[in-house]
């Protein structure tokens, strides 16, 4: 039997700025995966000391993004969690385990530890001015050096705790031991920091919050965190918190332990560029570039039919800045209503810009666990083994396979992960699945056309699907008015005008059998259409074509009983009655 001092313990800790950047999806499933290999816990801490950047929408949201991807923490914030089958799991929120799980609640848990260094000289109340820490910044430069602050030589530590008693506010700062620290990572093997590298920083605010350099390891250690999965941008940090670890002890003496170390490799797009949330501003702002788009009204001028809500909360002067400036965001769904006008999908880079793309969360999970990870087996024809389930990465997932450099997002093989996995579904899961996201994410749709209508396409449609978003283009013609769209000139012609009319001559004979059709479903419209065939002589594309130019523009829609179907009786023949006056004005 293993002691429960073996168990694993492994923690996502997002901090709460915005939704789950996908690489924050891929630490928390490798740090889930692992727990769930090793039958152990998997914790979930908010880090939200950051006042000014944190946000309690925030935090909601990533916890949405969790769950939605499938990833359930044992402890961490109480979430109810709706499941496909319209019951609820509640995640974390358990009051008997190491919580609570936001750190803004955990304030009285940090100040121990802190006076506990104060006492023993191991942090130090600093008083510098921002004038003086500048100064110091630029002395450094001049000389060349990165800037480390140190303690001067002259502090006088008792004048210093006087001020910090009398309560003048002040950072506290820890004193960076002499010896270099040495640590192991799992990724990357061996590391080894000069302590010259490493500055006296900050572990308590003057704001009295803790920095994350300090919350994160007394978190860790109160929590049992046993490993510690997170991206490298946090390698720098690492070393300070190692040094942390060496000197704390907790009030009965026993020291803290040292927990193991993976950190994973950035994710970067095509260009070996980080791939960031402002690659959506980037990709919105070299567009209307190419529109010539300067000015709010500009925008205006080209939205026809499209919704200006979420944009025109953004001042005009404000978006003109941000055209110029390549640091600005646009707030998430203005950035959106400006991209349906200028006619760009925003490249997904948060977990939920996935979902609301319309991916399914088993291709996401699977594609992103590729990211930096691979199990190192092969398929049954001979190429390395990419589609798997969590089950599986549970059972393989481990460091040993983990790689160390950047890895880069293949758009175009998520899609076709995701495009597969739609073409496994049955149709029944399809429509539980498509209900769901559209319920959310494409209210229209489903409020225009409603379930039992797709139902009638799901057969012909799921196939072709890349995402569940695709559904709206492919039922598009069923979402405006029967007189709300065009007919293209060119299949008009083609079409109904061609051959002394004969298509207008074969709608206006259809129209009438339609007209008496007892039941106006797929089955028996496909029926009708195959005895009109028989009937006239002519082909199916003859007949199929000029149905389609009349109920729906244009010469592609789905299967033609399902389109007439979807239309229903009343719209079919509206939209043949303006068609034929239309060709024949
Ligand atoms: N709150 C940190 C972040 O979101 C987490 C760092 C860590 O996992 O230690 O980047």
């Amino acid at each position: 039997m293993t002691s429960p001092a073996a168990a694993v313990i492994t923690r996502f800790a997002p901090s709460p700025t915005g939704h789950l950047h996908i690489g924050g999806g891929r630490t928390a499933l490798f740090s889930w995966a692992y727990a769930r290999r090793h039958g152990g816990t998997f914790l979930l801490r908010v880090e939200d000391t950051d006042q000014k950047r944190s946000s309690e929408a925030a935090s909601r949201g990533i916890l949405e993004d969790l769950a939605w991807l499938g990833i359930d923490w044992d402890e961490g914030p109480a979430f109810n969690r709706e499941n496909p089958d319209g019951s609820t799991t509640t995640l974390g929120g358990d009051p008997r385990t190491v919580g609570p799980f936001y750190q803004s609640d955990r304030r009285e848990v940090y100040d121990p530890f802190v006076y506990w260094l104060l006492e023993r000289d191991l942090a130090y109340p600093a008083f510098d001015t921002p004038e003086s820490l500048t100064a110091m910044r630029q002395q450094a430069e001049k000389e060349k050096r990165t800037f480390a602050y140190r303690r001067a030589s002259g502090y006088d530590r008792d004048a210093a705790l006087a001020r910090m008693k009398a309560g003048e506010p002040c950072p506290i700062r820890f004193k960076m031991p002499a010896e270099p620290v040495r640590f192991r990572d799992e990724v990357l093997g061996e590391i080894t920091v000069s302590s010259d590298e490493l500055d006296d920083f900050v572990i308590r605010k003057a704001d009295g919050y803790p920095t994350y350099h300090f919350a994160v390891v007394i978190d860790d250690e109160l929590m049992g965190t046993t490993h510690i999965m997170r991206g490298q941008e946090h390698l720098n940090n690492t070393p300070r918190h190692v040094a942390l670890m060496r000197v704390l002890k907790h009030a009965n003496g026993t020291p803290f332990r040292i927990p193991k170390f993976a950190h994973l490799t950035v994710i970067a797009n095509q260009d070996n560029s980080k791939m960031s949330k402002r690659d959506r501003d980037k990709a919105a702002r070299a567009k209307c570039r190419e529109l010539g788009i300067k000015t709010a009204p500009d925008v205006h001028a080209k939205a026809a039919g499209h919704t200006l809500a979420a944009f025109d909360a953004v001042a005009p002067a404000d978006f003109e800045k941000w055209l110029g400036d390549k640091t600005r965001q646009l707030e998430t769904h203005a950035l959106e209503d400006l991209a349906s006008v200028i006619g760009i999908d925003l490249p997904e880079i948060a977990v939920d810009d996935f979902r609301r793309s319309g991916y399914l969360p088993e291709s996401v999970l699977n594609y992103v666990s590729l990211l930096g990870w691979n199990p190192g087996e092969k398929d049954a024809e001979g190429k390395d083994l990419e589609r798997f389930d969590t089950a599986y990465l549970i059972e393989k997932f481990d460091f040993d396979r983990v790689g160390k450099s950047a890895s880069k997002f293949d758009r175009a093989k998520l899609v076709a992960f995701n495009q597969d996995a739609i073409a496994r579904l049955t149709d029944d899961e399809f429509l539980t699945r498509w209900a769901a996201w559209a319920r959310r994410d494409d209210r229209e749709t489903l409020d225009r056309i409603g379930i039992e209508r797709v139902k009638l396409i799901v057969g012909a449609i799921k196939g072709r699907c890349k995402t569940l978003k695709d559904v709206r283009a492919v039922v598009s013609f069923a979402m405006v008015d029967d007189d709300g769209y065009e007919f293209n000139p060119k299949d008009v012609e083609k079409h109904l005008k061609a051959d002394g009319g004969s298509g207008l001559a074969t709608l206006a004979a259809l129209a009438t059998k339609l007209e008496a059709l007892p039941a106006f479903d797929v089955q028996s419209i496909d029926a009708l259409l195959d005895g009109h065939a028989a009937e006239s002589g002519l082909g199916m594309g003859k007949i199929a074509q000029p149905l389609r130019v009349a109920t729906t523009g244009g010469s592609v829609s789905p299967p033609l009983g399902a389109t007439l179907a979807i239309l229903g009786r009343p719209s079919t023949l509206a939209r043949i009655r303006r068609c034929v006056g239309h060709a024949a004005g």
